[in-house]
């Protein structure tokens, strides 16, 4: 048994020891094991630093998992968009692949636990209708390998997995959604990165939620994806109590490109049943985006998106940058709150002496200093705020805030 398996095996997971380690009451915790089982594994365990902590908050179930009577059990409507067992097809060109339930933790807030920790196995034989919808699908160019998580398969399984994908000539990449860089780095190991390595180009999606789970362990394995030449991002959620800090955030986004991990996504929490307790409103994640963008490299930034109830797919959602466009102009804010405006291609001689009328969604903070997000003085006595770079051709007028 390798190290990380018998980290797997030495995990958290009973309702004693949810009793005796973390307090909670036996009936809740009887009621909370039924619900969505817990597996905390030594490494994660011991990142915890006080209870209640962001890394608490993900890993230790919480009786208000079984208060929340509003969420789905499967927000993205997955089940619905599956033509054949373990295959989602959602989009035109790729597909994601659920290859096992297992989880090197399972995370309090996982969107797919109606599927995952149910302990029977997937076999070859039981993946093979998946592997003759992807033959048959020449459209399908990216397949994401998911779960659970794919890294919970012994590299012999793993391997017969990846050959047959790349006996699939329509398959140019593949994608492995892995949890287990962040919690249960041991997993990463040189025989198994040498082997991936032979299936290129294959790329490793994980999921770090906050900048303690950055540690020398997490560091060394996102290293040894990088240098078998495996490009490494991360898919992030917005967490109430977790990292629903702009700082938090910056932190985590800056620490990951230290460590080779290009921040992807950072997704809106999901309507997901026993979880709405970790959600935010989405003006906490604009706000966080606002707090990035500009304020560190552009490489630290990644897609703030939602992904839509009843399957709709990832839809991006950005702060206020567009102000005002109309057929010749985009008047737009930068991110210190400073007016621009851009001329459309045809229209480079031609920019009218008019009034453009911006509409202001966002609140004056009564700074008056320019940089209070909503692109005008914010003096609130309809005055207008000449653009920077056509001063004497365009004027920009503040009109009322709206909350739409
Ligand atoms: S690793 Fe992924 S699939 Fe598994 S419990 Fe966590 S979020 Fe869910």
């Amino acid at each position: 048994m390798e190290l990380w398996q018998q980290m797997v095996r030495d995990s958290v997971h009973s309702v004693d020891q949810l009793v005796e380690k973390f307090g909670i009451d036996r009936h809740v915790a009887e009621g909370l094991d039924e619900f969505f089982q817990a597996r905390i594994n030594p490494y994660y365990l011991g990142l915890i630093r006080y209870p209640g902590d962001p890394i608490w908050r993900q890993c230790v179930p919480d009786k208000a998992e079984l208060e929340d009577l509003e969420g789905f059990e499967d927000p993205l409507q997955e089940d619905l968009m599956s033509p054949v067992p373990n295959i989602t097809h959602r989009y035109p060109d790729r597909a994601l692949f659920l290859t096992t339930s297992q989880c090197g933790m399972y995370c309090r807030f996982c969107t797919r636990k109606r599927k995952v920790g149910n302990s029977d196995k997937i076999s070859m034989k039981e993946l093979e209708s998946a592997f003759k919808y992807l033959e048959k699908h020449t459209e399908i160019r990216d397949v994401i390998m998911s779960g659970g998580d794919p890294l919970m398969l012994t590299d012999v399984m793993l391997e017969k997995i990846l050959k047959r994908l790349r006996q699939i000539p329509h398959i140019e990449i593949i994608r492995i959604g892995s949890k287990m860089p962040c919690v249960l780095p041991h997993r990463i190991t040189q025989k198994l990165v040498d082997m991936i390595k032979k299936y290129h180009p294959v790329y490793v999606n994980t999921h770090f939620n906050h900048p303690w789970e950055i540690t020398p362990e997490s560091t060394k394995a996102c290293e040894m994806l990088a240098n078998a030449g495996i490009p490494v991002s991360n898919q992030a959620v917005l967490m109430k109590g977790v990292n629903d800090d702009a700082d938090v955030m910056k932190e985590l986004f800056t620490k990951l490109l230290k460590i080779r991990v290009r921040p992807y996504y950072l997704y809106m929490a999901d309507e997901t049943r026993g979880a709405n307790h970790f959600r935010t409103s989405l003006d906490t994640g604009l706000e966080i985006m606002q707090k990035l963008r500009g304020y560190t490299s552009g490489l630290a930034v990644p897609h703030f998106v939602i992904d839509a109830p009843g399957g709709g797919g990832k839809i991006p959602v950005l702060p206020q940058y567009v102000l005002h466009r109309d057929e010749d102009r985009i008047v737009m804010k930068n991110y210190k709150g400073e007016i621009f405006v851009y001329r459309e291609a045809h229209s480079q001689n031609a920019v009218p002496e008019v009034k453009v009328p911006v509409e202001v969604v966002e609140k004056n903070n009564g700074n008056g200093n320019g940089n209070n997000g909503n692109g005008s003085n914010g003096n609130g006595n309809g005055s207008s705020k000449k653009t920077k770079n056509y001063k004497e051709k365009v004027e920009v007028t503040e009109i009322p805030a709206s909350n739409n």
